[in-house]
């Protein structure tokens, strides 16, 4: 008998609608917006120049964010050297700062960030394998979304989440205050798909169960 694949049930299916300016999460763009349930992964596809917002509604969801080809680590050398002109790394990404695929293509550009909660570029993303009941985590949930394979998966943003750093150890996940309407935006360079998990754990120090709010702004074409 063929095994169903378990990771299908928890990617979500949520219908995507016109974003309604009065809610939270819209401000007033016209765009498109999907809610994304805790331990589910969306995917979207963007044309050049289009913005793609991650919202808290109310302050409680952090996750990941990632596109085929993501390299968080030449990212960290490409951010590093353009702030310090040296080749140094850098542990998260600044509003004005680009993600670069494997080939340094620069595919986005982080536009905005709101919130302690920094767009964390050292952590790998959670996987199921780390969770004692085996559920997906945002590496199974965001390659499911994708439709590649988990391994293909070379980097991943985590946002919303807390940080301190010292000569032994980038001391990530520290305890975060998240408030109602945290969120980052990303502008696309280049045409692309993109997933956007809203994590499935609930150990985090400031993280509780909720769902992320992502808002697809198209360029004016
Ligand atoms: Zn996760």
């Amino acid at each position: 008998m063929m095994e169903p694949n378990r990771r299908t049930e928890f990617v979500s299916t949520a219908s995507i609608k016109e974003c309604d300016p009065t809610e939270s999460g819209c401000d007033g763009m016209t765009g498109l917006s999907v809610e994304v349930d805790h331990g589910t992964a969306s995917r979207f596809s963007l044309e050049t120049g289009d913005k793609i917002r991650i919202e808290t509604p109310d302050g409680s969801q952090g996750g990941d964010f990632s596109f085929p080809g993501f390299d968080q680590a030449l990212t960290r050398n490409k951010l590093g050297w353009k702030r310090f002109k040296r080749p140094w790394l850098v542990y998260s990404a600044l509003p004005g700062d680009s993600l670069f695929d494997a080939h340094g293509e620069a595919t986005f550009e982080l536009t905005s960030l709101q919130g302690e909660g920094v767009a964390d570029i050292m952590y790998p993303g959670c996987w199921d394998e780390v969770y004692e009941d085996r559920r997906p985590g945002c590496q199974d949930l965001i390659s499911e979304a994708l439709e590649i394979e988990r391994s293909e998966l070379a980097g991943m943003l985590s946002f919303f989440v807390g940080y301190s750093a010292d000569d032994i150890a980038y001391r990530g996940l520290a305890g975060v205050d998240l408030q109602a309407g945290d969120h980052l935006e990303f502008r696309a360079l280049r045409p692309v798909t993109c997933a956007v998990s809203a994590c499935p754990d609930l150990d985090i120090s400031g993280w509780r169960r909720g769902s992320l709010i992502v808002t697809v702004t198209e360029a004016a074409r």
